[in-house]
C-alpha cells in the first residue's frame, strides 16, 4: 500500500522508539510489544517500503489502536502514531483488505444506521420543534440510555428536539476507515440533516469531536454552533438555569481523551463537579487522561476492553477515588461493566441531578 510522504516520515520516526510505549491503554492491557506505537510503525515501515505484504495480522495490529491520542500527547518530539494508523487503515481500505470484523460493522452500518447492528432504542423519546438539537450519537442510540440527559435538560427548562431519524456523525466510519469518500458522505448527509438547527448540543465526545475538527478539515460546513454536552451543563449550572447545592462528595472526572485531547477541553466537567462536590483527581488526569473504554473495540477485543477498563479503575483506586464520573457513553458503560465493590461510575447529568 502506499502511505503519504508525512505519513512516511512520521512511521521512519517512531519506528525505533520506545519512549511513549508505558502511555498506551492497549499496551498496558495486553502486555504485548506489538501494542506499542513502535511496534506498529515497524511493521508498516516494511510494507511501505514494499519488503512485506500488507498482510492480516499487519493489518489487525492497525485496529488493535484506539486512536486516543496518548502517544501522540506524550511524544516531545511531535510524531504522530494516529496519523499513519488512520493512513493504514485507509490503505486496507482501498486495498480492499479490511478484515471481516470491521466489514460486518461497516455492512450494519449500512443497514441499520449504526455499526453494532442494533434495531431503533424504543427509550428514546422524540422531541421536536426547537432550534436546538440534542444529538445522542450511535453509542447511546445503539447501547445505552439518555434517560438521566433529557431529564437533566428539561429541569434547566431547555427546548430541545431529539431527532427520531437521528443520522449518523461519522465517527465510526472516520475511526473504522478514516478519510474515504464513504466517510465523507455520511458526514455531509449528517451535515444536511442537522441544517435547520441552530445549536447541536452533543452527548457524546465523539460526536462533537468529528463535527468539530474533521468536518472542518474536509470542508463539510454545519450551520450551527455544536457544543458538547458537558461544557452546555457547566453553562447551564453557571447562568444559574440550574442550580445545584454543593456536597461533601469525592467525585473524580475520567476524562474523555476525545475531549481532553482533541478538543482541549478540561474545564467544564470540573466546573461541574467543583459545584456539586470536591473535585479529586486521579493518576492521568487532563490531557494526559489514559482511555478507559472503547465500543467499537469491545465488537472485536472483548477482552483486552474489559482489561482497559479494569487498569482505569486501578488509577481511581490509587488515588483513593469512590465515585468516577464520566463524560463519554462508551467509557461510562465499560467502567459500569467492571466496577470494583466499594467503588461507582456515574455520568455529568447522574452527578448533578443528586445535587439538584
Ligand atoms: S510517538 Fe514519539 S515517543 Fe512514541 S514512538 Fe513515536 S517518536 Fe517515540
Ligand atoms: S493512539 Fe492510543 S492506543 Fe494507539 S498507540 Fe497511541 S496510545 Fe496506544
Amino acid at each position: 500500500m502506499q502511505f503519504s510522504q508525512k505519513s512516511r516520515e512520521h512511521i521512519e520516526s517512531c519506528r525505533f522508539c520506545w519512549m511513549c510505549h508505558h502511555i498506551c491503554p492497549i499496551g498496558n492491557a495486553t502486555g504485548l510489544e506489538r501494542n506499542t506505537a513502535r511496534a506498529r510503525a515497524l511493521g508498516l515501515s516494511l510494507v511501505a517500503r514494499d519488503a512485506i505484504e500488507y498482510t492480516d495480522d499487519i493489518i489487525d495490529n492497525v485496529y488493535e489502536c484506539s486512536l486516543c491520542g496518548g502517544c501522540v500527547q506524550d511524544c516531545t518530539t511531535g510524531w504522530d502514531p494516529v496519523l499513519f494508523t488512520k493512513e493504514a487503515r485507509l490503505g486496507a481500505a482501498l486495498d480492499g483488505k479490511l478484515p471481516a470484523y470491521v466489514q460486518k460493522m461497516l455492512q450494519n452500518l449500512q443497514e441499520k444506521g449504526n455499526v453494532y447492528g442494533a434495531d431503533k432504542n424504543p427509550n428514546i423519546p422524540v422531541l421536536e420543534d426547537s432550534e436546538t438539537v440534542f444529538f445522542l450519537g450511535e453509542d447511546v442510540r445503539a447501547k445505552g440510555c439518555a434517560k438521566n440527559a433529557v431529564e437533566l435538560l428539561k429541569k434547566a427548562g431547555v427546548k430541545f428536539a431529539l431527532l427520531k431519524d437521528e443520522p449518523n456523525s461519522g465517527y465510526s466510519m472516520d475511526f473504522l476507515v478514516g478519510a474515504a469518500a464513504e466517510t465523507k458522505a455520511v458526514m455531509e448527509n449528517c451535515a444536511k440533516a442537522l441544517s435547520g438547527y441552530k445549536k447541536i448540543i452533543c452527548y457524546d465526545p465523539a460526536d462533537a469531536k468529528v463535527m468539530l475538527r474533521e468536518y472542518k478539515e474536509w470542508g463539510i460546513e454545519l450551520n450551527a454552533e455544536v457544543v458538547t454536552f458537558t461544557a452546555f451543563v457547566a453553562e447551564l449550572i453557571q447562568s444559574g438555569a440550574l442550580k445545584v447545592k454543593k456536597s461533601d462528595k469525592k467525585l473524580t472526572p475520567q476524562d474523555s481523551p476525545l475531549l481532553a485531547r482533541d478538543l482541549e477541553e478540561i474545564q467544564p466537567i470540573r466546573d461541574i463537579l467543583s459545584a456539586c462536590g470536591e473535585v479529586s483527581e486521579m493518576l492521568l488526569f487532563g490531557k494526559d487522561t489514559m482511555l478507559a473504554g472503547h465500543l467499537i473495540m469491545n465488537e472485536y477485543l472483548p477482552a483486552v476492553m474489559k482489561k482497559v477498563a479494569e487498569n482505569r479503575w486501578e488509577n481511581a483506586k490509587n488515588m483513593d477515588a469512590t465515585t468516577v464520573v464520566t463524560e463519554s457513553p462508551a467509557e461510562y458503560l465499560m467502567l459500569k461493566a467492571t466496577q470494583p465493590e466499594g467503588m461507582e461510575v456515574v455520568t455529568v447529568e447522574e452527578a448533578v441531578l443528586a445535587c439538584l
